[in-house]
């Protein structure tokens, strides 16, 4: 019986990329289900980005992230992108579809969702409060939105990000967003069912940094979630516990991200808690 060596390949495409850790996630998970599949972290320079996805194509890799700084730059070099990553504004998933032609699409804000839908929280209805206006809030604002938030509060220090994003995620998503420039410890709302921080704050190594908040606002109706993958158990997720909050940490939407990405290149249901595993001997 003759036999196949050819695999089927996914790449991170970043720059600096040599620390992210999908990699040991999704071969984790390629392997677990023993398919042909690798996943490589290439280092791709901004001004290469263009003959990258050439590649891509000429090799037809099933897909690929995209890491910064790329999120934004790819969107012209492929031949479609989801509504979604349109709303977003980036991509971070690219993948070859039957048809050989290349779509882009956002999973961070997806993941996140999918993580808070995990722990419990029910979207519709409900008001958030989200720390930051970069990239990962932007995501996880236009998807709370569309998953049916019926407000959102973005805190964030610079004000002109803040109210442009303010601004974006209303016309985009037709939901009440409104910002507040954060300026000392930020008071949550008593009527806040979940609060995000999508900011850097607490990201390796500067793990002692906190998220300027009354901690005393909180309370046990919320749930506190963090972006920071690495380490998951940040000052801000302690506060929250000690507050009596339901705390989710970064790790969970950054497997979820994963495990989207992985069902849309194998069509195969991803497993979640095989990449989590990956992901924690990551971090150690
Ligand atoms: P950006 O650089 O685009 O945005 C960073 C945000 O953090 C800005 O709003 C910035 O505020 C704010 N910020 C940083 N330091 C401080 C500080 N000391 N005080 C107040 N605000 C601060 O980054 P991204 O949005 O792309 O990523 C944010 C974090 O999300 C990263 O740590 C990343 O690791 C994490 N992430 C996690 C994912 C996951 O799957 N778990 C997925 C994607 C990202 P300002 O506008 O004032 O500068």
């Amino acid at each position: 019986m003759p036999r196949s060596f050819l695999s089927e390949i996914v790449a991170v495409f970043g720059h600096p990329v040599a620390e992210n850790p999908t990699q040991a996630m999704q071969e984790a998970a390629f392997q677990a289900l023993g398919l042909p599949f690798r996943y490589l972290t290439l280092d791709v320079p901004p001004g290469k980005l263009a003959d990258a996805v050439t590649g891509l194509r000429a090799m037809t890799f099933a897909g690929a992230n995209c890491t910064i700084p790329h999120k934004l730059a790819v969107i012209p070099l492929l031949d479609e992108i989801t509504p979604a990553a349109a709303k977003i504004g980036a991509v971070n998933t690219i993948v070859r579809q039957p048809d050989g032609r290349y779509l882009g699409e956002n999973t961070d804000g997806k993941g996140f969702i999918r993580s808070v839908v995990e722990a419990g929280l029910t979207i519709p209805g409900s008001k958030a409060v989200v720390f930051g206006a970069g990239g990962a809030a932007r995501a996880i604002a236009v998807e709370l939105a569309d998953a049916g938030a019926a407000a959102i509060t973005l805190v964030n220090r610079t004000a002109s990000r803040g109210a442009e994003l303010a601004g974006l995620v209303r016309e985009r998503t037709g939901v009440s967003t409104t910002f507040v420039e954060w300026r000392g410890d930020y008071a949550v709302p008593s009527d806040t069912q979940v609060v995000v921080n999508a900011t850097s704050i607490a990201l390796f190594p500067n793990v002692n940094d906190r998220v300027a908040l009354d901690a005393s606002t909180l309370h046990p109706g919320m749930l506190v979630c963090d972006v920071i993958p690495n380490p998951p158990d940040t000052p801000f997720l302690k506060e929250a516990r000690a507050a009596g909050a339901t705390t989710l940490d970064g790790l969970g939407m950054l497997v979820y991200q994963g495990t989207i990405g992985f069902e849309m290149w194998t069509g195969q249901p991803a497993p979640a808690d095989v990449m989590r595993r990956a992901l924690e001997e990551v971090f150690g």
